[in-house]
């Protein structure tokens, strides 16, 4: 089974003296959420179900300075931090067991400058917060493909999304921050304050320092797009796969698409398409003639859109508190073998609502160099996700054994992984997300986290 994390060299606080959680209290204008609050389960449930971790005490902080009494807090009682943005990570790494968690799920501000195309967030926003905001101006920057994600989980571990190919990634559209770091100092950083740190945190995760506030360049987009997914047989599955493989690289940056074996709401497994094109919508049905063209589809749901639809598409696929695990990595190439695998491996899929999903990094997001951020993995290639899913506790371990199969197969064709898709067993394959960034990311960590007091979060370790 799966190990949880150790607490290391911080202390064991199951709970924390109560005159010590009131002394902060008086300090922080946010909530302090101890065991038996009202709301102390609610928050500390994130979007995995397998994770059941009790922090002592959680910060929900309201300003800056709240974070930074929780951190000094933190030290002073030598307690592990936990930093929960949007709650997504597939690892549960935004809740620690015995520690701090620091929630920013009351910090959602959002300020829009429609002017020079920028638009400043609090940690705590989700993507469906900012797209809405910024599409009051017919804006946008590359973000997740479920909504429900935190802004800044995923944009510090890179970002990808719809308009990856067009736009770069999530952080290749950040231009600042503002963070509070290890020993409780606030920090901006942009490319030329603290320009380690910066290139450090466009992709380097959580490592660094407790994030406050990002801000993104927009640029317009729609309202309105066109997307949604074509549904196959699988008795068509491989030649919809192959087809995919090919056609997928020969498109222009405004066409993204996505693959995915799914199974419909009433359990019948299917291959599915999904284009979504962001170019002039008169020429939408022309771009995916070829898609339409080459097999007939079950059902095609795919048409005009507005942009925030779009990025609500997947949510209803991606359910809160049920139970996960997780396996990913990038391929070079989708061979007829590896498609071959897959198609077996789904044959046993113990739950029908397990999606495997497919995408291609193509267009901007590769063309930028991979030493310029942290986020490295950039080169033209497949995503493959293995996301199970489940309801049932005592179908964990035929789950998780059916994952690690089929993943054990793949891997030896996987060429490296993407950070934000890393679980909680995968921390091996952490310098495969990085490649030869990974060595400068531990120089920087050792500069300002030395004591690796950030670590609940894929981590890097200081040199
Ligand atoms: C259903 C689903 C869909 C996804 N789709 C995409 C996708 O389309 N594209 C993509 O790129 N990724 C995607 N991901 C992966 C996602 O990027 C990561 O799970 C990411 O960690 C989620 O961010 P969060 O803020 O919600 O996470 P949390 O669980 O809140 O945080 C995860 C980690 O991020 C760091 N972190 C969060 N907030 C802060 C902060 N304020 N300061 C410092 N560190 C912080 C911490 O290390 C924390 O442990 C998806 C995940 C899920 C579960």
């Amino acid at each position: 089974m799966i190990t949880e994390p150790t607490n290391g060299n911080f202390a064991e606080a199951i709970a924390i003296d109560g005159t010590l959680v009131e002394e902060l209290r008086k300090k922080v204008t946010g909530n302090i959420l101890s065991p038996g609050h009202d709301h102390y389960d609610s928050t500390r449930a994130v979007w995995n179900g397998m994770i059941d971790r009790k922090p002592a005490v959680i910060v929900q902080c309201k300003n800056t300075e709240d974070v930074v009494h929780a951190i000094r807090f933190a030290r002073e009682h030598n307690l592990k931090v936990s930093i929960r943005g949007g709650g997504h990570n597939i690892a549960g790494n935004a809740v620690c067991d015995a520690g701090v968690m620091i929630d920013f799920s009351l910090m959602k501000k959002i300020t829009v400058d429609p002017i020079n195309k920028t638009a400043t967030a609090e940690a705590g926003t989700i993507w469906n917060e900012l797209d809405a905001a910024t599409q009051e101006f017919g804006l946008a920057t590359t973000g997740g493909t479920v909504s429900e994600t935190g802004i800044t989980g995923l944009t510090l571990g890179g970002g990808i999304g719809w308009l990856m190919s067009m736009l770069g990634s999530a952080s290749d559209n950040l231009l600042s921050a503002e963070l509070v770091t290890a020993t409780g100092e606030i920090i901006h950083t942009d490319k030329d304050n603290h320009p380690d740190l910066f290139w450090a945190i466009r992709g380097g995760g959580g490592n660094f320092g407790v994030i406050v506030s990002l801000t993104f360049r927009l640029h317009p987009i729609g309202p309105m797009v066109t997307g949604g997914m074509l549904l196959y047989p699988m008795e068509l599955a491989k030649q919809v796969m192959q087809f995919y493989r090919e056609f997928v690289p020969t498109t222009p940056d405004e066409l993204v698409i996505f693959a995915g074996f799914i199974c419909t709401p009433d359990g019948i497994p299917v291959c599915a398409l999904l284009p979504s094109w962001f170019g002039p919508q008169e020429e939408a049905e022309k771009i995916l003639a070829p898609i339409r063209a080459f097999a007939s589809p079950i059902a095609d749901l795919v048409g005009p859109l507005p942009y925030t639809q779009l990025q609500k598409f997947l949510d209803a696929a991606a359910p809160k508190g049920i139970r996960r695990y997780w396996k990913s990595g990038f391929f070079s190439e989708l061979s007829d073998e590896l498609i071959d695998i897959q198609i077996q491996h789904l044959q046993t899929r113990p739950s029908p609502i397990t999606p495997v999903l497919f995408f291609y990094l193509k267009g901007e997001i590769t063309r930028i160099n991979p030493a310029d951020t942290a986020f490295s993995n950039r080169q033209q290639h497949w995503d493959i996700d293995i996301i199970t899913q489940w309801t049932d506790p005592t179908e964990d371990e035929k789950n998780i054994r059916w994952t690690r199969n089929f993943w054990n197969e793949i891997q030896p064709y996987s060429n490296g992984v993407y950070v934000n898709h890393l679980d909680r067993d995968d921390a091996a394959r952490l310098s495969s997300a990085y490649g030869e960034n990974y060595l400068r990311l531990r120089k920087i960590k050792t500069q300002y986290d030395p004591e690796n007091f950030f670590c609940m979060n894929n981590n890097i370790v200081p040199s």
